[in-house]
């Protein structure tokens, strides 16, 4: 069945496959319509556009940055940005500093709880100037210390997890109005991630349109029935674009597949011209 996937991630940052395999993936999977969307970069699109015009599917170039939300985190996804704006990458490449100051720092408290691995390990096997805490645990798994990377975040890398160091984040505002300035349509990633029922969700997603949000992801990999409905009841309620994606990161997420999640996934490909057409307006 046709169908879009407007949340994937690649070995441009923490996915464990290079956007051309994604792409393979997603024409297997009946996807017409994509967004990479890696976080903190945009390296991994022209690979995607070159892959995308070989298959036939339409590559819609995207980011996803995480900013502050008290100890929690709200993660915003970019579409239809100009993904080579010089003043956009100048901001995701400050992101990336902050993601090499804050990892060394983990990798100490590893290595204090006995794990043996250096940073230079973690950077090698990353292969991205994107690194994240996936690309510790990957290193976590292949030294034997876990068996998958849930339990390098269950047991170490989780926030309140002994070896968690929390990151410098921008605010939503700010994440969302680099966005903007980048001609592209920010919108709400994984909204359950903010722990808040209906009511506080339909007061944040307020004030974050307010802000500048554009739309909301409300077909997610994890999502049920019910959540979706409820999402789409806010979405609507507010006026906000509705998206949705699969969050792909191969490996590291391994129960997630493109384009149809842990197999319930189906984003109508209707929801990709009201996007567009926010981001030309
Ligand atoms: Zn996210
Ligand atoms: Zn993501």
């Amino acid at each position: 069945m046709a169908r879009l996937d407007l949340h994937l991630h690649t070995t441009h940052s923490d996915g464990s496959l290079p956007p051309a395999e994604v792409l393979a993936l997603a024409h297997k999977a009946g996807v017409t319509a994509l967004a990479i969307t890696d976080h903190d970069i945009t390296t991994g699109i022209p690979e995607a556009l070159e892959a995308g015009a070989g298959f036939g599917i339409e590559i819609i170039p995207g980011v996803e940055i995480s900013s502050r939300f008290g100890e929690n985190e709200l993660h915003i996804l970019g579409y239809f940005l100009d993904w080579q704006d010089p003043a956009l990458n100048a901001r995701l490449a400050g992101l990336r500093d902050s993601r090499h100051r804050r990892n060394p720092q983990i990798v100490e408290r590893l290595r204090a709880l006995g794990c043996d691995l250096t940073y230079d390990e973690v950077r090698e096997l990353a292969g991205t100037e994107s690194v994240g805490r996936p690309h510790i645990a990957r290193v976590l798994m292949e030294k034997g210390y876990v068996k998958s990377a849930k339990e390098a975040f269950d047991r170490f890398l989780a926030q309140g997890k002994p070896a968690y160091v929390p990151r410098d984040l921008p605010e939503p505002a700010e994440a969302m109005a680099w966005i903007r300035a980048a001609k592209g349509v920010p919108v709400l990633a994984h909204p359950l991630w903010a722990k808040q029922n209906d009511a506080g969700l339909f007061t944040l997603c307020g004030r974050l349109k307010a802000e500048g949000l554009g739309g909301m992801e409300v077909h997610y990999s994890t999502h049920n029935p019910k959540q979706t409905a409820e999402l789409l009841d806010i979405a609507t309620r507010l006026d906000l674009l509705v998206t949705g994606g699969s969050d792909f990161h191969g490996m590291t997420k391994p129960d997630i597949e493109v384009g149809v999640g842990k197999g319930g996934l189906t984003v109508p490909v209707k929801l990709l011209d009201p996007l567009r057409k926010a981001a030309s307006a």
